[in-house]
């Protein structure tokens, strides 16, 4: 059985009094979403506030990316080690905005998959396709291609301590989400492409949905087979819309 989980990423949003009056609200409705595991992904320079707040509840701190590099002359960058040292749990990694704006490949995600897991750290590895992909009948060449190349780098039994997300490009931040049915059957090609290596993993593995997630539209999204929860971006950021995404899990 597989624990679902709502995941949010507050992308470079807030201030010190916003995220903490955040991180606070939910805090405060967490306690009657027992069947979900949450996490929430501040921007880096607010992790040791979170970190502060969230000690020993029931929310996780997750953070938005990590370096491939544990230390050293990389400036900008925050490391694996750092946000362990923070208590972070997960961090997402691959997310399109940092594929579209910074030249992420696959080739680095994997790399920082196997980054945050040294210091045991468990990744969201994100995927998903553009909307001229999906229009061109490309989307499983694209994330086929994605899901390979974390399966050639870290390895399949890597994934028994990761997380998927498919985040079709074109649902981010849009207002437009992918239907059930297209959603799951992504979601479902994912699992297939794992189970063919290695079908243990693939069973267990949580595969996330995200792209304009809201309170309206996560019941439908979440009763279907291969989705185990979601990664939320606008809606993350207030409190009431995030803990009804949690209670429809
Ligand atoms: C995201 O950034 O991961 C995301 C899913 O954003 P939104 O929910 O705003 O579409």
């Amino acid at each position: 059985m597989r624990r679902p989980l709502i995941a949010g990423n507050w992308k470079m949003n807030g201030t010190r009094d916003s995220v903490s009056a955040l991180i606070d609200g939910l805090l405060v409705g967490a306690v009657d979403v027992a069947r979900a595991e949450m996490v929430v992904c501040p921007p880096a320079v607010f992790i040791a506030e979170a970190a502060a707040r969230l000690d020993g509840g029931p929310i996780a701190l997750g953070a938005q990316d990590l370096s491939e590099h544990a230390a050293g002359a990389y400036t900008g960058e925050v490391a694996g080690p750092m946000l362990a040292d923070y208590g972070c749990r997960f961090v997402i990694i691959g997310h399109s905005e940092r594929r579209a704006f910074h030249g992420e490949d696959n080739a680095l995600v994997a790399r920082k998959m196997t980054a945050a897991q040294a210091v045991g750290l468990t990744p969201i590895a994100c995927v998903g396709e553009t909307l001229e992909e999906r229009e061109s009948g490309a989307t499983e060449a694209v994330i086929g291609r994605q899901i390979d190349a974390l399966l050639d780098g870290p390895g399949v039994g890597a994934l028994a301590d990761a997380v998927v997300a498919y985040e079709p490009v074109w649902a981010i931040g849009t207002g437009l989400t992918a239907t059930p049915d297209q959603a799951q059957a992504v979601h479902a090609f994912i699992r297939n492409r794992i189970s063919a290596r290695d079908a243990t993993v693939a069973a267990g593995l949580r595969i996330l949905y995200g792209g304009s997630v809201k309170g309206a539209n996560a019941p439908e999204l979440f009763t279907m087979d291969d989705i185990d929860g979601g990664l939320i971006g606008g809606a993350a950021l207030d409190a009431n819309e995030f803990l009804t995404i949690c209670r429809a899990t």
